[in-house]
């Protein structure tokens, strides 16, 4: 018999470390989702930063049907046609030399991180083994990269964490300095912090960043896995900062929706991931690679990153009349399709609500921790989905304000 799963049964049946919204979306199509009743939303977040292209984008649906009748795997003992074109499209898209391929940001974060120790042993020996990272950052679910990631919230309760690790203020140099030295391995950055609030890095502090590595003879690893493939309205957001970093991980956006990620690095530091040193069954899985290889093109393109600069100036034009009305907001911010709306003071801890009366609207959207409503679409989103989307956001802070 058929049987039309609902809300109850996530419960019943899957591990309680989510609290999913009550709705159940079935369908989608560009920026709009439609629920299992038939109700139709507007979609600003994007699968957490992740369907680039909206929802069922044909060049990415020709892209997966095509290799999908083709080949699907074939497991790193074989090198395959799409894997290839992906990392070499990656490499000749950004500084990087050399490509490993896996499944998701964290576990292209934890391979960062792996190579950054295994280089630094190599070719400085076994003190150089500490890890500058950030508070508020995240990096992944991985122990390892819950443990660089600057929210102890994600890395307690599990027992024992990895050694050697040190958190520094994010976009305070100062307190970077008194941190690093000659036995600095790795500093972890990302350009942007995404889920810490959406917080742009200052071009000093990165460069900053940049020139301590260089001194100390430590790797600077980007984590774009939530800035990359366009989202900052750059195909990778070092490139609207022009600070090159020694390795760069990107996910999310990569597969426009399928799981797929990448860590890039150079010929100087490559070597270390030596034959056996590191893997992933899934890494190069030839059907994530044909669906990642057709959003890359297709988001590498002037039009696309002109596109996301033209939104960005919609996006945050709307917001700004928006808080002009209702004063909801202390600041907007972010980059490209990045954007973080930062609460007043008397609707601190309130981003939450604003998620739940947006989905009454008929509205989904993101928050970055309880003072930051993020909003994260289609880098294609359609001029009238942006301005239907913001009269519902509107509607929904008019509620907020009521209730306040
Ligand atoms: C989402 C995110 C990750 C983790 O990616 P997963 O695919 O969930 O493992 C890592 N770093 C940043 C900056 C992210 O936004």
């Amino acid at each position: 018999m058929d049987y039309t799963p609902n809300r109850h049964d996530f419960d019943r049946y899957m591990t309680p470390n989510y609290a999913p919204q009550e709705v159940i979306p079935v369908r989608g199509k560009g920026s709009r989702l439609w629920d299992q009743q038939g109700r139709e939303y507007i979609d600003f977040a994007g699968g957490i930063a992740v369907n680039a292209l909206g929802h069922c984008h044909p060049v990415l649906v020709e892209a997966l049907k095509t290799q999908g009748e083709t080949l699907w795997h074939l497991s790193n003992v074989f090198a395959n046609e799409p894997a290839l074109k992906l990392a070499k499209a990656l490499v000749e898209r950004t500084f990087a030399d050399k490509v490993f391929l896996c499944s998701s940001g964290g576990e292209a974060n934890e391979a960062a991180l792996k190579l950054a120790r295994r280089w630094a042993v190599e070719h400085h020996g076994e003190h150089k083994d500490k890890i500058i990272s950030f508070r508020q950052s995240f990096h992944g679910r991985t122990f390892f990269t819950v443990s660089v990631g600057g929210q102890p919230k994600y890395s307690q309760g599990f027992g024992p964490i990895p050694g050697g690790i040190l958190h520094a203020d994010y976009n305070d140099l100062e307190s970077v300095m008194q941190l690093v030295g000659d036995d600095t391995c790795a500093i972890m950055v990302e350009p942007m912090q995404g889920e810490g609030g959406i917080l742009p890095a200052t071009p000093d502090f990165l460069e900053g960043l940049r020139q301590l590595c260089d001194e100390h003879n430590a790797l600077l690893i980007f984590d774009e896995v939530q800035t990359g493939v366009g989202r900052s309205g750059e195909l990778y957001a070092y490139k609207n900062y022009g600070v090159t970093p020694d390795i760069l991980t990107t996910a999310k956006s990569l597969g426009g929706g399928f799981p797929v990620a990448a860590m890039l690095t150079t010929d100087r530091i490559a070597p270390s991931l030596a034959i056996g040193t590191h893997g992933s069954t899934y890494g190069g899985n030839a059907l994530a690679s044909a669906v990642a290889l057709a959003a890359i093109e297709f988001i590498d393109t002037p039009q696309v990153l002109e596109g996301v600069k033209k939104r960005h100036a919609l996006f945050r034009g709307h917001l700004e009349t928006i808080n002009a009305k209702h004063g909801v907001f202390k600041e907007i911010r972010g980059m490209g399709l990045l954007m973080g709306a930062q609460m007043a003071t008397e609707y601190e801890g309130r981003a939450k609500d604003i998620l739940a009366l947006a989905i009454e609207e008929g509205l989904m959207a993101l928050i970055a921790g309880p003072n930051v409503l993020r909003l994260a679409p289609s880098l294609v989103i359609p001029e009238e989905d942006i301005a239907e989307g913001m009269a519902r956001l509107e509607r929904a802070i008019e509620k907020l304000v009521v209730k306040a």
